[in-house]
Protein backbone atom coordinates (compact mmCIF):
# COMPACT_ATOMS: atom_id res chain seq x y z
CA UNK A 1 0.00 0.00 0.00
CA UNK A 2 1.97 2.78 -1.61
CA UNK A 3 0.47 5.43 0.75
CA UNK A 4 0.97 4.07 3.63
CA UNK A 5 4.84 3.24 2.73
CA UNK A 6 5.16 6.75 2.16
CA UNK A 7 3.80 7.68 5.56
CA UNK A 8 6.26 5.38 7.23
CA UNK A 9 9.30 6.33 5.12
CA UNK A 10 8.28 10.35 5.68
CA UNK A 11 7.20 10.02 9.40
CA UNK A 12 8.43 7.06 11.48
CA UNK A 13 11.09 7.14 13.33
CA UNK A 14 13.43 4.03 14.13
CA UNK A 15 13.55 3.55 17.89
CA UNK A 16 16.12 0.95 19.51
CA UNK A 17 15.37 -2.93 19.54
CA UNK A 18 13.69 -3.06 16.52
CA UNK A 19 10.98 -0.28 17.29
CA UNK A 20 9.46 1.64 14.87
CA UNK A 21 7.76 4.35 16.27
CA UNK A 22 4.54 5.92 13.81
CA UNK A 23 3.13 8.25 16.72
CA UNK A 24 2.40 11.26 13.88
CA UNK A 25 -0.28 8.94 12.13
CA UNK A 26 -1.21 6.00 13.75
CA UNK A 27 0.22 5.59 17.46
CA UNK A 28 -0.75 9.00 19.22
CA UNK A 29 -2.05 11.54 16.23
CA UNK A 30 -4.52 9.22 13.71
CA UNK A 31 -4.53 10.09 10.13
CA UNK A 32 -8.56 9.47 9.70
CA UNK A 33 -7.56 9.64 5.29
CA UNK A 34 -5.27 6.75 5.54
CA UNK A 35 -6.78 4.70 7.92
CA UNK A 36 -9.71 4.94 5.85
CA UNK A 37 -7.59 3.55 3.08
CA UNK A 38 -6.74 1.21 5.55
CA UNK A 39 -9.99 -0.34 5.94
CA UNK A 40 -10.79 -0.39 2.48
CA UNK A 41 -7.50 -2.04 1.26
CA UNK A 42 -8.30 -4.71 4.46
CA UNK A 43 -11.85 -5.38 3.16
CA UNK A 44 -10.38 -5.27 -0.60
CA UNK A 45 -8.54 -8.22 0.16
CA UNK A 46 -11.31 -9.90 2.63
CA UNK A 47 -13.68 -9.24 0.24
CA UNK A 48 -16.32 -12.78 0.02
CA UNK A 49 -15.39 -14.30 3.45
CA UNK A 50 -18.28 -13.87 4.99
CA UNK A 51 -16.70 -12.16 8.14
CA UNK A 52 -19.53 -11.00 10.68
CA UNK A 53 -16.67 -9.42 13.66
CA UNK A 54 -13.79 -7.23 13.16
CA UNK A 55 -11.49 -7.77 16.44
CA UNK A 56 -8.44 -5.72 17.66
CA UNK A 57 -7.09 -5.23 20.76
CA UNK A 58 -7.14 -1.30 22.61
CA UNK A 59 -5.83 1.12 21.99
CA UNK A 60 -3.66 1.78 18.38
CA UNK A 61 -6.06 -1.33 16.80
CA UNK A 62 -8.59 0.34 17.18
CA UNK A 63 -8.36 3.06 14.57
CA UNK A 64 -7.74 0.90 11.51
CA UNK A 65 -10.28 -1.98 13.40
CA UNK A 66 -12.76 0.39 12.55
CA UNK A 67 -12.42 1.67 9.58
CA UNK A 68 -12.12 -1.91 7.92
CA UNK A 69 -15.31 -2.96 10.20
CA UNK A 70 -17.24 0.05 8.32
CA UNK A 71 -16.22 -0.90 4.87
CA UNK A 72 -17.04 -4.43 5.49
CA UNK A 73 -20.09 -3.49 7.47
CA UNK A 74 -20.13 -5.26 10.41
CA UNK A 75 -19.25 -4.52 14.41
CA UNK A 76 -15.90 -4.17 15.74
CA UNK A 77 -14.91 -5.55 19.19
CA UNK A 78 -11.58 -4.33 20.57
CA UNK A 79 -9.93 -6.69 23.43
CA UNK A 80 -9.16 -4.67 26.66
CA UNK A 81 -5.78 -4.60 28.30
CA UNK A 82 -6.80 -4.55 31.89
CA UNK A 83 -10.35 -6.15 32.98
CA UNK A 84 -12.80 -3.46 33.72
CA UNK A 85 -14.68 -2.68 36.88
CA UNK A 86 -17.94 -2.73 35.04
CA UNK A 87 -17.45 -5.98 32.98
CA UNK A 88 -19.30 -8.30 35.21
CA UNK A 89 -20.03 -11.06 32.57
CA UNK A 90 -18.58 -13.47 31.15
CA UNK A 91 -15.33 -13.02 29.73
CA UNK A 92 -12.93 -14.83 27.31
CA UNK A 93 -9.28 -14.18 29.04
CA UNK A 94 -5.76 -14.67 27.57
CA UNK A 95 -2.21 -14.18 28.26
CA UNK A 96 -0.46 -11.46 25.59
CA UNK A 97 3.31 -10.30 26.23
CA UNK A 98 3.90 -7.07 24.87
CA UNK A 99 6.29 -6.25 22.73
CA UNK A 100 7.40 -2.74 23.51
CA UNK A 101 6.55 -2.62 27.28
CA UNK A 102 7.89 -5.84 27.74
CA UNK A 103 5.36 -7.16 30.07
CA UNK A 104 2.98 -9.47 30.09
CA UNK A 105 -1.17 -8.21 30.35
CA UNK A 106 -4.35 -10.01 30.89
CA UNK A 107 -6.68 -8.94 27.44
CA UNK A 108 -10.49 -9.45 27.66
CA UNK A 109 -13.51 -10.22 25.49
CA UNK A 110 -17.08 -10.32 27.04
CA UNK A 111 -18.56 -13.75 25.86
CA UNK A 112 -21.82 -11.85 24.61
CA UNK A 113 -19.77 -10.33 21.32
CA UNK A 114 -18.47 -13.55 19.96
CA UNK A 115 -20.79 -15.96 19.10
CA UNK A 116 -19.98 -19.90 18.01
CA UNK A 117 -19.71 -19.86 14.64
CA UNK A 118 -18.92 -16.28 13.79
CA UNK A 119 -16.29 -15.45 11.13
CA UNK A 120 -13.71 -12.85 12.51
CA UNK A 121 -11.07 -10.86 11.07
CA UNK A 122 -8.56 -9.70 13.27
CA UNK A 123 -6.83 -6.42 12.55
CA UNK A 124 -3.55 -4.81 14.33
CA UNK A 125 -1.69 -1.59 14.00
CA UNK A 126 1.91 -3.90 14.20
CA UNK A 127 3.09 -7.35 14.07
CA UNK A 128 6.61 -8.25 16.13
CA UNK A 129 6.44 -11.73 17.59
CA UNK A 130 2.76 -12.52 16.40
CA UNK A 131 1.63 -12.22 20.43
CA UNK A 132 -1.23 -10.41 20.30
CA UNK A 133 -2.14 -11.88 17.07
CA UNK A 134 -1.96 -15.25 18.87
CA UNK A 135 -3.92 -14.02 22.02
CA UNK A 136 -7.04 -12.60 19.78
CA UNK A 137 -7.05 -15.24 17.82
CA UNK A 138 -7.41 -17.87 21.47
CA UNK A 139 -10.11 -15.65 22.16
CA UNK A 140 -11.88 -16.62 18.73
CA UNK A 141 -11.30 -20.40 19.03
CA UNK A 142 -12.24 -20.06 22.68
CA UNK A 143 -15.74 -19.43 21.43
CA UNK A 144 -15.99 -21.45 18.88
CA UNK A 145 -16.03 -18.76 16.01
CA UNK A 146 -13.11 -18.61 13.22
CA UNK A 147 -10.18 -16.66 12.15
CA UNK A 148 -11.15 -15.89 8.73
CA UNK A 149 -7.52 -14.32 8.52
CA UNK A 150 -5.22 -11.45 10.36
CA UNK A 151 -4.78 -7.95 8.78
CA UNK A 152 -1.94 -6.12 9.99
CA UNK A 153 -0.71 -2.41 9.23
CA UNK A 154 2.76 -2.68 9.78
CA UNK A 155 4.52 -5.65 10.04
CA UNK A 156 8.42 -6.15 10.75
CA UNK A 157 9.25 -9.17 8.82
CA UNK A 158 12.56 -9.81 10.38
CA UNK A 159 10.66 -10.41 13.62
CA UNK A 160 9.25 -14.04 14.18
CA UNK A 161 5.13 -12.95 14.03
CA UNK A 162 4.82 -13.65 10.36
CA UNK A 163 6.29 -16.77 9.96
CA UNK A 164 4.82 -18.36 13.50
CA UNK A 165 1.02 -16.98 11.86
CA UNK A 166 1.36 -19.10 8.48
CA UNK A 167 2.96 -22.37 10.34
CA UNK A 168 -0.55 -22.06 12.47
CA UNK A 169 -2.29 -21.87 9.50
CA UNK A 170 -3.47 -18.74 9.26
CA UNK A 171 -4.21 -16.14 6.48
CA UNK A 172 -2.03 -12.84 7.49
CA UNK A 173 -2.26 -9.56 5.20
CA UNK A 174 -0.23 -6.95 5.88
CA UNK A 175 -0.12 -3.62 4.26
CA UNK A 176 3.72 -3.11 4.52
CA UNK A 177 6.37 -5.37 5.17
CA UNK A 178 9.94 -4.08 6.95
CA UNK A 179 12.72 -6.18 5.92
CA UNK A 180 14.98 -3.93 9.01
CA UNK A 181 15.70 -1.11 10.83
CA UNK A 182 19.02 -1.57 11.16
CA UNK A 183 21.35 1.64 11.62
CA UNK A 184 17.95 3.69 12.18
CA UNK A 185 17.31 2.99 8.59
CA UNK A 186 13.64 1.47 7.40
CA UNK A 187 14.45 -1.12 4.44
CA UNK A 188 10.75 -2.65 3.05
CA UNK A 189 10.23 -5.92 1.85
CA UNK A 190 9.98 -5.04 -1.90
CA UNK A 191 6.45 -6.04 -3.64
CA UNK A 192 7.38 -7.21 -7.47
CA UNK A 193 6.37 -4.06 -9.41
CA UNK A 194 6.18 -1.60 -7.03
CA UNK A 195 7.59 2.00 -7.87
CA UNK A 196 7.20 5.03 -5.24
CA UNK A 197 5.45 7.89 -5.92
CA UNK A 198 7.68 11.02 -5.68
P1 LIG B 1 3.56 -8.73 18.83
O1 LIG B 1 2.41 -9.01 19.73
O2 LIG B 1 3.37 -9.18 17.42
O3 LIG B 1 4.86 -9.18 19.40
O4 LIG B 1 3.67 -7.14 18.77
C1 LIG B 1 2.60 -6.41 18.23
C2 LIG B 1 2.04 -5.44 19.24
O5 LIG B 1 3.08 -4.74 19.88
C3 LIG B 1 1.17 -4.43 18.53
O6 LIG B 1 -0.13 -4.48 19.08
C4 LIG B 1 1.82 -3.08 18.79
O7 LIG B 1 1.01 -2.32 19.63
C5 LIG B 1 3.12 -3.37 19.50
N1 LIG B 1 4.32 -3.19 18.66
C6 LIG B 1 5.20 -4.16 18.29
N2 LIG B 1 6.22 -3.64 17.61
C7 LIG B 1 5.99 -2.31 17.52
C8 LIG B 1 6.72 -1.21 16.92
O8 LIG B 1 7.79 -1.37 16.32
N3 LIG B 1 6.16 0.01 17.02
C9 LIG B 1 4.98 0.24 17.67
N4 LIG B 1 4.52 1.48 17.71
N5 LIG B 1 4.27 -0.78 18.25
C10 LIG B 1 4.78 -2.03 18.18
Amino acid sequence: MLLLKQKVINEGIVLGQGVLKVDSFLNHQMDPVLMREVGREFSRRFTGEGITKVLTIESSGIAPGIMTALELNVPLIFARKQKSLTLTEDIYVEKVYSFTKKESNEITVSKKFIAPGERVLIVDDFLANGEAAFGLARIVEQAGASVVGIGIVIEKSFQPGNRLLQEAGYRLESLVRIASLEDGVISFVEAEGEVLPE
